[in-house]
Order: structure tokens, then sequence, then C-alpha cells
């Protein structure tokens, strides 16, 4: 009897004892290293942003910067200069000071192989922003807006500024041919080819149709694409075609641009090479709605611009970051579309808007990304 009694007691001890080293071991599971510490406090965070060149990045660098210690997350955020090696070696000395996450919007989206091998045996977790990282498996989660879908603003704002589809998106018959010509933005992002794929299938029909024609014949994207998004090799290329396709006096229409400081620089060369008159300049489009693009549309220059809510952008990949450090799974709504060439990386895709001087008060203006004062 007794000793049935003393078995039963050693039997409880012994179960929790195995409860309590269970649970150890699932927490420390959770944790990984790099997730499950729930203490922002003891948590660095690494922001490696592209470039400060463009005012994009600087505020995405912003928002992150302070939703993250919002949260009480310490933070190092850097800016690489649009230089592959700098980029390397800021994130190597995120990891040497002990970063948990990263968040990383990539210069080129292939050469962060090496140094994302260290921060996995780091256990450090990797968010893709904006860029998605290409050719590793170490980059855990991304978050874009639909860039596709972005491909598909542009040109449709191209079509509605040439008058081609009215402002429902219904094709307007009898119109044109119009004379357009093409960019797209840096070969080694990986958005470029999103951006240049939606553009071109949304443009295709009104090409095959004659609607449209391109005077230059430039119609490939090798052709059409600007290293490293930079302003003035869009103006040069910009003055070329002006040079060699236009200078018998065929008129140009509009240019397909993927970016506002591309657009920036082709409409130099427009008013300059071109001779055209800032009031009668051709339909160009952009990206990102920065100030001096959102004034250049409401003094009737640059025709439209894709507005992607950086906001929206860092929150989302703030929550991401957060999540994983504390052992949870972030939420993702597209676990489909961006393959990075080792695998498919669960992502968060946000929307973006068309913005033309029709809409920009509304949008950028009541919605407090920008002050009245910002765009005058
Ligand atoms: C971003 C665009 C931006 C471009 C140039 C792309 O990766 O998605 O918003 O216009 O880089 O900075």
């Amino acid at each position: 009897m007794n000793f049935k009694k003393l078995w039963g007691a050693l039997a409880v001890v012994l179960a929790l004892m195995l409860a309590v080293t269970g649970c150890g071991s699932r927490g420390s599971v959770a944790g990984g290293g790099g997730g499950g510490s729930a203490d922002p406090s003891t948590s660095l965070v690494g922001i490696s942003m592209p470039t400060q060149t463009s005012e994009r990045w600087i505020a995405d660098g912003k928002n992150v910067e302070e939703s993250l210690k919002k949260l009480g997350y310490k933070t190092d955020l850097q800016f690489a200069n649009d230089d592959i090696p700098t980029q390397v070696s800021q994130i190597e000395n995120m990891l040497t000071k002990g970063a948990k996450a990263l968040i990383i919007a990539a210069i080129d989206g292939t050469t962060l192989t090496d140094v994302l091998a260290k921060a996995k045996e780091q256990n450090v977790k990797v968010v893709a922003y904006d860029r998605l990282i290409n050719g590793t498996p170490n980059v855990d989660y991304y978050t874009t807006f639909d860039n596709y879908q972005v491909g598909v603003q542009q040109a449709t704002s191209l079509l509605t500024g040439l008058g081609l589809v009215d402002a429902s998106g219904k094709q307007v018959s009898g119109k044109g041919p119009f004379n357009v010509e093409l960019f797209a933005g840096s070969p080694d992002d990986n958005n470029a080819g999103f951006f240049w794929n939606g553009a071109m299938d949304t443009l295709k029909p009104y090409l095959d149709s004659g609607a449209l024609t391109v005077p230059s014949g430039q119609t490939n994207f090798e052709q059409a694409a600007i290293l490293r998004w930079q302003a003035p090799v869009a103006q040069k290329r910009m003055e070329d075609l002006l040079t060699s396709a236009y200078s018998s006096g065929t008129k140009l229409h509009g240019v397909l641009s993927p970016y506002d400081g591309l657009s920036i620089g082709i409409i130099s060369a427009l008013t300059s090479t071109g001779g055209y008159a800032k009031g009668s300049l051709p339909v160009v489009t952009g990206q990102d709605a920065e100030k001096g693009s959102v004034k250049s549309i409401i003094a009737g220059e640059q025709y439209s611009t894709i507005f992607k809510d950086t906001r929206q952008l860092g929150s989302q990949a703030v929550k991401m970051v957060d999540a994983v450090l504390k052992g949870q799974e972030p939420e993702v709504n597209d676990t489909e579309t961006y393959n990075n060439k080792v695998k498919v990386v669960p992502a968060y895709l946000l929307k973006s808007v068309i913005i033309t001087k029709d809409n920009y008060q509304k949008e950028l203006i009541d919605s407090g990304y920008y002050t009245a004062a910002d765009v005058k």
C-alpha cells in the first residue's frame, strides 16, 4: 500500500518535471535565437535602405525606424548610397552589433547571399522590404506593393492621358495613332520586371492594333532599362531617342516612365533637345508621388505618378518583424507570386493608386501624406 502511494507520488513529481522541461524546450524552439525574444528593448533591428537620392527611401527609412522605436525596439538605420559593397558591409555591421532581425531594401537583389548566410548562422530573421532578395533561402518574409499592378496602372494612366481610354478604363474609338517611347527600371531590381510586364501587357493590344507606335523601335526591356534608376541616364537616353527618331519633325505623344526620378530627366530632355514647351509636353508617367513630381503634375508638366503609401509599407514590415521576434506567424496575403529562384517568399502586398492633377488633393493631402505646403 505505502509502496503504491510512493510510486504514485513519484509519478506526479516526474510528470511535473516533464511538464516544466517541456515548457522550457517549447519556449526555446519558438525563440530559436533570433525569434522568441519577447522583450523589444533588448532587440536590435537593422534597417538597410538603398539610397538617399530619392525621397521615398528616406521616408521609408524614417517610417520604419519610428514605428520600431514606438514598439520599444532598438534600431540601426543605414543608407547604402546605391553601392552594393557598402550595403553588404552595413548589413555585416548590423550582424556584428547583434541585430535580431533585418529589414532590407536591396540595391541588387542578387548580391546578399553571403551576408544572409551569416545572418542565418546567427538565426537573424530577414524581411525583404519593397524589393525581393533573390537567390537565397535566407529571406523569411517580403512586403511590397502589387508590383505587376503598379505597371498596369502606369500604362493605364499613359492610355488615359493620351485619350485612348476613358476614366472608367474603356477604350475610346477613333483615337490615335500615338507615338510613344518606353522606359524601364533597373534590371538588377526585381520590381523592374514586374512593372514592365504589367505595363507591356496593358499596352500590347494598342501596340498590336497600331493605335500606339514606338518610332525608335526600342520595345525590349533590355533596351528600355535604366541601371540603378539614374535620372541622368534616362535623360541621356531620351535625348538620344529624340535625336535619332524624332529629328525630322515626328511628334512624340507619350512616355512610359516607371519612376518619378526618371520622369524628371525625361522631361528635361523633352524641353531641351525635344523643344517641347512645358505646357504642351507629351504624357509622361511616373511612380512614387515624390514631392517634385507632384508639383510638376500640379503645374501640368508630368501627367501622372503612382502613389505607394510608404507609411503602410513601413508599418507592414514592422508588424512582420515584431511577430517573428515574438515567435508568431506574420500575416501574409500572397504565397505564390514572389519566387526568388530558391523559394517562394511569403509576402504581404499593398495596393497603389494612380495620381493625376484630378485626385492628388484627396489621395496625398487629405490623407495627410503631404501637407499642401509640401507640394506648393
Ligand atoms: C521601387 C519603386 C522606386 C524604384 C526606384 C523600386 O524598387 O519599388 O517605388 O520608384 O525602386 O527607387
